[in-house]
């Protein structure tokens, strides 16, 4: 999709700490972490939201956010971890991303540490 951000990091046009990739999503780090840790899984097709994504697409990102789910813990020393889904007027980037909000501080390692403790 032309002008979609998230497609263009799908593409290569632009950088992303990407944790995980397999042919359905790419999982990478937030540019702007509410928690450290804070990533995304997205699909690779754009859909814009839950409305439009279908449910094979869903039930992949929820086994990888299992997957990620294990991975942060383990890594980071995270007990819990928050899923987001915004939609609609609360959804700044219309492709659809799930976010994965780990039970961290709030900014205490850098994005490149992470990446580092995560892809190691
Ligand atoms: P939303 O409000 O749409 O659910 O959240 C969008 C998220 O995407 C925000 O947490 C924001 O920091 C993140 N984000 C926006 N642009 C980029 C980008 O270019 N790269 C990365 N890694 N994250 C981004
Ligand atoms: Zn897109």
């Amino acid at each position: 999709m032309d002008n979609c951000i998230f497609c263009k990091i799908i593409n290569g046009e632009i950088p992303a700490k990407k944790i995980y990739e397999d042919d359905i999503v790419i999982c990478f780090l937030d540019i702007n972490p509410v928690k450290t840790g804070h990533t995304l899984i997205i699909p690779k097709k754009h859909f814009e939201c839950l409305d439009d994504i279908d449910i094979n697409t869903l039930s992949h990102i929820m086994e990888v956010a299992k997957k990620i789910k294990k991975l942060i813990e383990e890594r980071l020393g995270s007990k819990g971890i928050k899923l987001v889904q915004n939609n609609g007027t609360l959804q700044d980037v219309k492709h659809y991303h799930l976010h994965i909000i780990p039970d961290c501080k709030t900014k205490d390692r850098s994005i490149d540490e992470v990446y580092e403790l995560l892809t190691k």
